[in-house]
């Protein structure tokens, strides 16, 4: 593969310290990347399904003996602590192979369709429907920088064990980690040029990939580069997978564990620094311990401690990826503050190395606010107070996000209802944010926080083409919609349509032996 003289230059955004250099890939070399994806996917097709199984058990193997070193790469990309590396996008990536390696067998049994009602008439007829799940062929994988392992490798995993190929375009502040994901399938034994990753920008190798002739998409990212993306799409009618933006809520009930709701909120406001689709950007608490959940909260906030938590275990909150996110942070404090919000702790850029960005809540926000509206991909949370359930319910809707989401009651019951009410492709009753790592389970949302599922047996289903096989044994020479038309097959027609749909067996009945008649042909 070709190069520019371009250079990808990354440092470390919690130490600044140089982590390496790439070539960007050529948006010229696309075309010849997917070639080789496409002959690639049909060598792997071919090869027995216990190989390809045994193959997937070698990569869950080597990410297992190699996991230093894989978070270590992570975490100099990133600056995220140790542990977020090791529970999110290892535990992510292992839990996607594992339940990649347990679906493998059914993925692709063929599956009898049942006609329902018809079903006496068509086995009569010697007719029978099945779909034989097929590979989609190549799929393109462009994901962020927050979880640039994780991601990007639960993705690939279930792509490969449903039989594609996979062209891989990590976010350019991430490289390393998507040639790790790479090199753990390489290690494992896939084909050469199973999966392939291509460095660079989205406006150059990314939109390149995305207008070349492939089979789906997943792009994970922001929802405006999302609606870009649709676009160029649009032309070839290639699929995509959308895994947007998303600004979850957490509804805390009077009745909840406030002990462990607080220590939720810490950290799924915080984990990632905050950069995390699913983390907890809204938080609703009901009137009556509002302020005890305010304390609470402050309390397990103020443990957090910030820094590089590559060699530290004790670090709870690593730096955001570059300055403009600092500064955007910077904007949104002095917005929210302009809008009549109270910061109820941090709002502070840590005058250090790194780009380190205080834990920040703020309190008594119009609800119309745009920093309760908007996207905030950074450690910033908004508190409010609710009085009834409708009206948590409603405040919590009340975004063009729907990802994921959480409540916090000891009245199962009432935490049930409240989830299902709740927009939002996950809700959680009483936990929050980790069920991404539990890969049988669907990841996916509404809104502006996109469509479709990666995960789980949804998210398979999008990567396998459901192909429809009709066979019919021949018992009969024609059907009665077939040329020539007359009077004889008009009538028989209405007849059918009357037993059918219209109930009237004893009427048409009569019919039956001048139908036999017409499909013989006699
Ligand atoms: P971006 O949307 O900026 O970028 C995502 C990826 O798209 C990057 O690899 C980027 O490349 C690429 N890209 C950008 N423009 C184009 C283009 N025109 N054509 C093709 N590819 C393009 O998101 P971030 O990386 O900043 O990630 C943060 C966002 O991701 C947040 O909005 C977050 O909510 C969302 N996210 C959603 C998740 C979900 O599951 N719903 C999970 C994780 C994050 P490059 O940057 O190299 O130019």
């Amino acid at each position: 593969m070709s190069t520019t003289s371009d250079r990808i230059i990354k440092y470390n955004p919690a130490t600044l310290e140089l982590v390496g250099e790439l070539n960007r890939t050529s948006p010229d070399d696309i075309s010849l990347i997917i070639q080789d994806a496409k002959m690639a996917q049909a060598e792997w097709i071919a090869r027995p399904l216990k190989e390809r199984i045994g193959i997937l058990k070698r990569l869950q193997k080597h990410v297992v003996l190699n996991v230093d070193n894989i978070v270590r790469v992570i975490c100099e990309e990133t600056g995220k602590p140790r542990v977020e590396a090791m529970n999110a996008d290892i535990m992510s990536a292992l839990s996607a192979t594992m339940y990649s390696i347990e679906m493998m067998p059914s993925l692709f049994q063929p599956k009898n369709i049942s006609f329902g009602k018809l079903s006496p008439m068509m086995k009569y007829l010697g007719r029978r429907s099945y779909i034989q799940p097929r590979p989609l062929g190549v799929i393109v994988i462009i994901s962020p920088w927050n979880y640039p392992y994780g991601i990007p490798f639960s993705q690939a995993v279930m792509a490969i064990a449903a039989g594609n190929s996979v062209v891989l375009k990590p976010s350019s502040a991430t490289p390393f980690s998507g040639l790790e994901v790479q090199n753990a399938f390489v290690t494992a034994g896939v084909p050469e040029h199973l999966i392939q990753v291509v460095l660079g920008s989205g406006g150059s190798v990314g939109n390149a990939l995305t207008s070349s002739a492939i089979d789906r998409i997943i792009f994970t990212g922001s929802t405006e580069v999302g609606k870009k993306i649709m676009a160029d799409a649009a032309n070839r009618l290639t699929p995509v997978t959308m895994e947007l933006g998303g600004k979850d809520p957490m509804i805390v009930m009077a009745d909840a564990d406030l002990h462990r709701a607080a220590e939720a909120a810490a950290w799924g406001c915080y984990v990632n620094a905050g950069q995390t689709c699913a983390c907890i950007k809204r938080i609703y608490v009901h009137d009556e311990v509002y302020n005890l959940f305010l304390d609470l909260f402050r309390d397990n906030v103020s443990r957090i401690k910030l820094g590089y938590g590559l060699n530290d275990p004790e670090i709870g909150m690593g730096p955001l990826i570059d300055e403009d996110a600092v500064d955007e942070m910077k904007v949104h404090v002095s917005r929210a503050v302009e809008q009549g919000g109270k910061i109820l702790f941090g709002g502070q850029y840590l005058e250090v190395k790194g780009y380190f960005f205080e834990p920040t809540a703020i309190i008594d926000l119009p609800h119309s606010s745009d920093i309760v509206q908007k996207e905030i991909f950074g450690p910033i949370v908004t508190i409010h107070k609710f009085q009834s359930v409708e009206e948590a319910i409603s405040m919590a809707n009340d975004s063009v996000y729907a990802l994921s989401g959480s409540v916090w009651t000891s009245d199962l019951a009432m935490g049930k209802m409240i989830a299902e009410r709740l927009t939002g492709g996950t809700i959680n009753v009483n936990n929050v944010g980790y069920t991404y790592g539990l890969a049988s389970t669907p990841w996916g949302g509404r809104g502006d926080s996109g469509f479709g599922h990666t995960h789980g047996i949804e998210g398979f289903s999008e990567l396998l083409e459901s192909h429809h096989v009709h066979v019919d044994r021949g018992k009969f020479s024609r059907e009665l919609w077939w040329h020539p038309y007359g009077r004889e097959n008009l009538e028989l027609s209405h007849g059918l349509l009357n037993m059918i749909f219209g109930g009237q067996y004893s009427r048409t009945m009569t019919l039956l032996p001048r139908m036999r008649r017409w499909l013989k042909g006699r």
